[in-house]
């Protein structure tokens, strides 16, 4: 893998999960990295583990990503790499979605991200790459997630036409789709520990490969997509799944 030496990386979300792994991913290949997240002792902490910087920043308050892209600009300029990490999820059965819920989504995953691609665009270097993290829920049918699966095929559409309109600039446009990955997103649901062991049950079963990933298997995507060895890949959505897309009706 070519090295990110000399190459700043920001990563939000970078606190806790996959941003966390990837950042972690990041800086061993070389990068400076700059993690943001929303809660201060969290950010706080995982920089120090880390090694790196960390800014809190909202990233459904359009105020703190501005604040995030100044502090950023400030300590280093410009940036090459850009993980569009930050997001939740709130699973909810269609009939019981509230306007409350939709705009919280969707303010996250799906505007949160628009805005802190917008915001940093003037300081990401022509070359540089931005990886949207996705997930497979942008095309399965999963009950309670017609929300937060529309906030990701959003994101994925968004990726597209990012890719073609950046590319004069040479900035490459990626999603990344994972599947179920041990994080302590679930946890956040509201679910009791006994319908999180249900619920992670059910799904580890329909996963061809047999296991939830790690944070680490999505990392390993991330520093590939941010490093000059993907150089002719924009546009593209990589699943990483166990196999768990392809739905199979039956799993040996
Ligand atoms: P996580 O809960 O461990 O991490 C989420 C991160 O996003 C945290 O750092 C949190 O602080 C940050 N965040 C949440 N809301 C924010 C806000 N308003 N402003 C700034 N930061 C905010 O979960 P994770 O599983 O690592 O999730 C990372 C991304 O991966 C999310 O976009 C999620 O939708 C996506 N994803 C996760 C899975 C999975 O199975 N874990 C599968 C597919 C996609």
């Amino acid at each position: 893998m070519s090295s990110l030496e000399g190459k700043v990386a920001v990563v939000t979300g970078g606190n806790s999960g996959i941003g966390y792994a990837s950042a972690q991913a990041l800086k061993a290949h070389g990068a400076t990295v700059v993690i943001s997240g929303r809660n201060s002792d969290r950010v706080n902490q995982a920089a120090s583990e880390l090694g790196l910087t960390g800014v809190v920043a909202d990233v459904s308050d359009l105020n703190a990503i501005d604040h995030l892209v100044e502090e950023v600009k400030a300590k280093h300029g410009q940036i090459d790499i850009l993980f569009v990490n930050a997001g939740i999820f709130s699973p909810a059965p269609i009939g019981q979605v509230t306007e409350e819920m939709f705009d919280h989504q969707m303010g996250i995953n799906f505007k949160g991200a628009v805005f802190t691609i917008e915001k940093f665009l003037p300081i990401i270097k022509d070359g540089g790459s931005i990886i949207n993290l996705s997930s497979i829920n942008a095309y399965t049918g999963m009950p309670n997630t017609a929300i937060y699966a529309a906030s990701k095929a959003a994101m994925n559409s968004y990726t597209r036409t990012a890719s073609t309109e950046l590319a004069p600039r040479g900035i490459r446009v990626n999603a990344v789709n994972p599947g179920p990955v041990s994080t302590p997103i679930f946890g956040k649901t509201g679910m009791s520990e006994e319908q999180l062991n249900g619920f992670a049950q059910a799904i580890q079963a329909r996963v061809p490969l047999k296991r939830f990933g790690t944070p680490e298997d999505i990392a390993k995507l991330v520093v590939f997509l941010a490093s000059d060895d993907a150089s002719y890949i924009t546009g593209g959505e990589y699943n990483i799944d166990g196999g768990t897309n392809v739905n199979p009706l039956l799993v040996g």
